[in-house]
């Protein structure tokens, strides 16, 4: 970890300035109001020409901003500046263009810290291969416990522009940052941040592991207070290891077994600090018990570790910990417990559509009658299958990939019975809970923790989830 100057030159002022928007949608339209809204001259690009990007575009053109639609590959003439959406792969020939011209390429979160104004609220930065969003709701939760005026904002519904333009006044931020917007926001610098996990994910965007863990790695530079990392993940310490901080700024670990000095970890079921105490060579201060985590699932409490770091390094007091901690109720679809049904618990944990999510989830249970199965997006399931072997009841799959489940189950559990389904009529969920609560035993688990997207028999995980929860009530109805 070094420590270096940093240099920001920003240029508050856009009058008369030629930028080109690269997308309409979420960031591209409120990134376009607000940059012509300064002066700027600018000029929207858009790949596709539907019907909702006429209308956008329409509104916009209302406004007196150009918008060129069905062409987001040509850099326009005379472009200072690029605003992407987030994305947007770094591989398009705009901006292939942008570099031969020596444009700079902004996302939406490099123009939001750029705006922000000279007494705005430092930021609290999350990002993570898995637990972004339910770690900075944790860490939005303990700020305000401690009367801190905060929001959770990012990648997570409330943009930062508006965080940052709003009328609201904020203490301090609780960032969620994705690798694609860190990947465009060269000059972010956050007060301390934090890298939960690195596990393959999102590589054709990025292009290799490399590449993904070095856009992750962004989080760390110019860190002021503490670079929170993950004692279990060696990757995120090497981030914090080959970033360059601001002097004096401290590595502080998580861990879920006994914390050394500079480290947060569990002891006898109590949530300890011996980073931010007085003398961490000897001491440690108590922050909460693992019971006040909702839910006290290993890599929840890994979460709330992470939270509680950052919240500590802004100077919270562990009684906020504890208080924030009790009062964070888990955003719907993770981890979330349906019913018990004869005995038998139902767990939704729809969210977990990547293997790194699902081996968390499924470390949490046992035994576990795993319903699991969509889109596999290129991943390969054998580590899955062989480290959750020995906690399967059995499992019911679903969904397009399902043979690449069915096939690591039987090279690494072929003991375990697997129910196949090839339906995906909007009946198969109910089909798949009344497989998995025939299979499953008083005691067990039925846990939806699907390790693939659902894009091909729902609109969205949350759907998915929901399929799965009204089934459960179905068969309790009928029980
Ligand atoms: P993100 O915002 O990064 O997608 P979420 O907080 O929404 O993360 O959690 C997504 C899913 O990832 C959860 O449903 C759970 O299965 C899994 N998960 C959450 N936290 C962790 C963690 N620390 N490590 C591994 N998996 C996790």
């Amino acid at each position: 970890m070094g420590s270096g100057q940093v240099t920001s030159s920003v240029p508050s002022d856009f009058q008369g300035k030629h930028v080109t928007v690269a997308g309409l949608g979420v960031s591209g339209v409120p990134a376009a109001k607000v940059l012509h809204a300064r002066g700027a001259i600018v000029t929207v690009v858009n790949d596709g020409d539907d019907a909702r990007a006429r209308e956008q575009a329409a509104e916009l053109e209302a406004l007196g901003i150009t918008v060129r639609l069905g062409d987001g590959a040509t850099l326009p003439e005379g472009t200072e500046l690029i605003v992407t959406a987030p994305g947007w792969k770094p591989d398009k020939p705009l901006f292939l263009a942008a570099g031969k011209a020596g444009v700079p390429v902004w996302g939406d979160v490099e123009l939001a810290w750029r705006l922000r104004g000279p007494d705005a609220a430092p930021w609290l930065a999350v990002t993570g291969t898995n637990g972004k969003t339910t770690t900075v709701q944790m860490l939005a939760s303990i700020l305000k416990a401690a009367g801190l005026r905060t929001a959770a904002v990012g990648n997570i519904g409330v943009s930062l522009l508006d965080a940052v333009l709003g009328e609201e006044q904020y203490d301090v931020l609780a960032v969620e940052l994705s690798s694609y917007q860190l990947h465009w926001a060269p000059s972010l610098r956050a007060h301390s941040a934090v890298v939960l996990n690195l596990a393959p994910d999102h590589l054709d965007w990025h292009g290799s592991m490399e590449a993904y863990a070095a856009d992750k790695g962004r989080i760390y530079e110019g860190n002021r207070v503490a670079c929170v990392y993950n004692v279990a993940d060696k990757l995120t310490e090497d981030l914090v290891r080959e970033a360059d901080v601001e002097e004096g700024c401290r590595a502080i670990g998580f861990t879920l077994g006994t914390p050394g000095p500079s480290q947060l970890g569990v002891v006898e079921g109590i949530l300890v600090d011996r980073a931010f105490v007085e003398d961490r060579h000897k001491n440690a201060q108590e922050l909460a018990e693992v019971s006040d985590v909702n839910p006290p699932a290993p890599h929840n409490i890994a979460n709330a570790l992470a939270a509680a770091g950052l919240a500590r390094a802004f100077g919270v007091p562990a009684k906020a910990v504890r208080d924030g901690l009790r009062a964070f109720r888990p955003d719907a679809h993770r981890i979330a417990h349906v019913a018990d049904l004869d005995g038998v618990a139902y767990v939704d944990d729809s969210k977990a559509t990547n293997t790194h999510a699902a081996e968390a989830s499924l470390a949490a249970y046992e035994p576990i009658v795993w319903i699991a199965g969509g889109l596999a997006k290129g991943a390969t399931f054998d580590e899955l299958v062989a480290k959750s072997a020995k906690r399967l009841r059995g499992a019911v799959l679903i969904g397009a990939d399902r043979a690449l489940i069915r096939e690591a189950l039987a090279r690494h559990a072929p003991e375990v019975p697997v129910v196949d389904l090839e339906r995906t009529d909007t009946g198969a969920m109910l089909q798949a809970v009344t497989e998995a609560k025939r299979l499953a035993q008083p005691g067990d688990t039925v846990l939806l923790a699907p390790a693939c997207a659902s894009m091909d028999m729902f609109t969205n995980y949350n759907q998915r989830g929901d399929a799965f929860a009204a089934a459960v009530r179905e068969l309790g109805a009928g029980a």
